[in-house]
C-alpha cells in the first residue's frame, strides 16, 4: 500500500514542545517545556463559564464570535491596541485560539509559492503554517543577545513575490519586544513591496521593557495588517482555544469562510464567559504584569544559579538560556536534564531553520507558581553533577 500522507504533511515533524511534554510526564519531570500557566485562571472568568453552560449558551455561536464579544474586542483594539475604526460586524473572527487563527489567515491569504517573511527564532507553529499554506519561508536572523533586526538583511528578504511577513510582539522563544523605529521599517517595506503583515500579539500584555506597538496602529498599515491575539495567554486558559483575528473587510470574509469550514465556530459558553473577562479593569493587567516580572526574575536567578546563561526577556513568558557550558547540544541536552534532574525545557533548534544558530539555545517557561520555579531551582541545582562527563 503507498503510505497516502501528503508531501505537505510529510515536510514538518510533530511539535517538539509537545515531544518534550511527553518525555517530561514519562519522567514525572517538572515541566517548562510548554508554556502553559499552572496556577488558576480567574474565579470571575471560571464562574462565567459554569454560568454560561448552565443557561445552556452551547449550541453554536455564529461562526465569527458571539456579538457581545466582537464588541468587546474592537473596543479593546481601539483602546489598547489604537488600531483605529474596528469595526465588529465587518473586522473581526473569533477563533479556535490564535492557533486556528494564523493558520486560517494563511489559508486565507497565500497562493502557493508565495514568499513569506519570519524572523528566527521563531516560533515553531509558523513553519508548518506555512507547510500547509504551502507557502516558501524566507528567513531573517535577529541578531545579537538583543534580538535586533538588520535592516539590511531584512530589506534583502522582500521581493515582488513577498505575500506577507509574520511578527511576533512580543517574541516566542526569546522574548524581544519589537521597537517602534523597528515596526516603521517593517511597515514602510510593506507598502514598497504591497505585502502583507500578519502580527501574533498574543502576549501583548507581558511587557517588561518597552512598549507593544501594534502594527495595525502605524499610519497606513490598518488595511495590510492581520492582527492576531487570544485569551489562553493574557486570562490563563490556554485549555479553553479562544482567539480572534483582525483585518480589512475583504480579508475577513475570506479568514470567516476558512474559519466555518475548518472548526465552525469557537466553543460557545467559553466566548460568553470570554466577555467577562474583557470587563476586567486596569487593576488585573497590573496585577498580571506585577507577577510575571516576578517569576522573570525568579526565573533568571534561577536559571544563572544553575550555570545557564539566560537571556532576560523584554516580554513574553519564555527564557532563552545558554547551555554551551554543558558540552551537549541542545537536544541531547533537554533529554539528558529530563532524564536527569527531572526538569523539561524546549530545544532551541526547534525555533531556528538555521540549526547551527540554535543549538547552544534551550527555551524554559516560566508561567509558573512560585513553587513550582523553587522546585525546578533545587533540581537544577544538581546539573553540574548530572553532566559532569560533558562540562566544560
Ligand atoms: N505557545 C505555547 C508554547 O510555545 C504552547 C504551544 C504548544 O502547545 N504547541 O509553549
Amino acid at each position: 500500500m503507498r503510505d497516502h500522507i501528503a508531501p505537505r504533511v510529510q515536510v514538518f515533524t510533530e511539535s517538539v514542545i509537545r515531544e518534550m511534554t511527553r518525555l517530561c510526564q514519562q519522567h514525572n519531570g517538572i515541566n517548562l517545556a510548554q508554556g502553559f500557566p499552572d496556577f488558576p485562571a480567574p474565579e470571575a472568568l471560571k464562574e462565567a463559564a459554569c454560568r454560561a453552560v448552565m443557561a445552556d449558551v452551547n449550541q453554536y455561536a455564529i461562526t465569527w464570535g458571539t456579538p457581545a464579544l466582537r464588541d468587546a474586542i474592537a473596543h479593546k483594539a481601539r483602546t489598547f491596541n489604537k488600531i483605529p475604526d474596528v469595526d465588529p460586524a465587518k473586522h473581526i473572527t473569533v477563533t479556535c485560539g490564535a492557533t486556528e487563527a494564523m493558520m486560517a489567515v494563511m489559508l486565507s491569504v497565500i497562493t502557493p509559492g508565495d514568499e513569506v517573511v519570519l524572523f528566527e527564532p521563531y516560533y515553531e507553529n509558523y513553519g508548518p503554517d506555512a507547510a500547509l499554506s504551502e507557502a516558501t519561508l524566507r528567513f531573517v536572523p535577529l541578531e545579537g543577545q538583543d534580538f535586533r533586526v538588520n535592516p539590511e538583511t531584512l530589506r534583502a528578504a522582500f521581493n515582488s513575490k513577498t505575500r506577507a511577513i509574520i511578527i511576533n510582539t512580543p517574541a516566542n522563544p526569546c522574548g524581544k519586544v519589537f521597537t517602534r523605529e523597528e515596526m516603521q521599517l517593517i511597515a514602510d517595506l510593506c507598502q514598497e513591496f504591497d505585502a502583507l503583515a500578519i502580527t501574533d500579539e498574543i502576549y501583548e500584555y507581558m511587557i517588561y521593557e518597552g512598549e507593544h506597538i501594534s502594527m495595525a496602529s502605524l499610519p497606513g498599515m490598518a488595511d495590510r495588517t492581520v492582527t492576531i491575539s487570544g485569551f489562553s495567554k493574557t486570562f490563563a486558559v490556554t485549555g479553553w482555544r479562544l482567539g480572534y483575528a483582525i483585518a480589512n473587510e475583504t480579508i475577513t470574509k475570506a479568514i470567516r469562510k476558512t474559519h466555518d469550514f475548518l472548526t465552525v465556530g469557537a466553543p460557545a459558553p467559553l466566548q460568553e464567559a470570554a466577555i467577562t473577562a474583557m470587563g476586567f479593569g486596569q487593576d488585573y493587567y497590573d496585577d498580571l504584569l506585577l507577577k510575571y516580572r516576578s517569576k522573570r526574575d525568579l526565573m533568571f536567578e534561577i536559571l544563572t544559579e544553575a550555570g545557564l546563561n539566560p537571556i532576560l526577556p523584554q516580554g513574553a513568558y519564555y527564557m532563552m538560556a545558554d547551555v554551551s557550558r554543558y558540552g551537549l547540544p541542545d537536544v541531547q541536552f533537554v533529554q539528558r536534564m529530563i532524564e536527569t534532574v527531572g526538569v523539561a525545557a524546549v530545544p532551541g533548534t526547534s525555533f531556528y531553520q538555521n540549526k547551527a544558530l540554535g543549538a547552544k539555545w534551550v527555551r524554559f517557561a516560566f508561567p509558573k507558581k512560585p513553587e513550582t520555579l523553587e522546585a525546578a531551582r533545587v533540581r537544577l541545582a544538581k546539573l553540574p553533577e548530572a553532566f559532569a562527563t560533558t562540562m566544560v
